[in-house]
């Protein structure tokens, strides 16, 4: 399998649908509050994500979410992320149906996988990041309820 073609792209097809947007903060209870307030929505209870050295809190805004991720220790990217950039918008995560399969594709085309396979994410859901070099410098996250099957 590889990327649609042009003519294999529907004009009027929706696209992958917007996941969440991550957002890179160094105290996720002190930054809470402010964003509930603001959306008029409850974040998530607090979530670790041993995998990524996280803590997240997810807050629903319409169909998608913000993911609001908090380092729990130096070694974490966020942490780099943080010391480099400091806060702010850390990456996109699409959704997709067969998280394997994309991976597969995406490879195929030439994008520059961080993750190969599927890691387990927030939420009991499986993820793969894509590199920012392939995606005009932007995180891209890939995120399924299932790892998939592939290709
Ligand atoms: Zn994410």
């Amino acid at each position: 399998m590889t990327l649609g073609t042009r003519a294999q792209i529907s004009e009027t097809g929706a696209g992958l649908p917007i996941d969440h947007l991550g957002i890179a903060v160094v105290h996720l209870e002190s930054a809470v509050p402010l964003w509930e307030r603001s959306l008029g929505t409850l974040a998530s209870p607090a979530e670790e994500v041993p995998s990524q050295k996280v803590r997240v809190r997810f807050l629903t805004v319409g169909e998608s979410h913000l993911e609001l991720l908090e380092p729990t220790s130096p070694e974490a990217t966020i942490a780099k992320f943080l010391e480099k950039r400091g806060e702010g918008l850390h990456h996109i995560a699409f959704q997709v149906s067969d998280l394997r399969a994309k991976l597969s594709e995406l490879s195929k085309a030439g994008v520059r996988l961080i993750d190969e396979a599927p890691r387990q994410g927030a939420r009991g859901r499986w993820v793969a990041f894509a590199h920012p070099s392939s995606f005009g410098g932007v995180l891209t996250e890939f995120v399924s309820d299932r790892p998939g099957g592939g290709a």
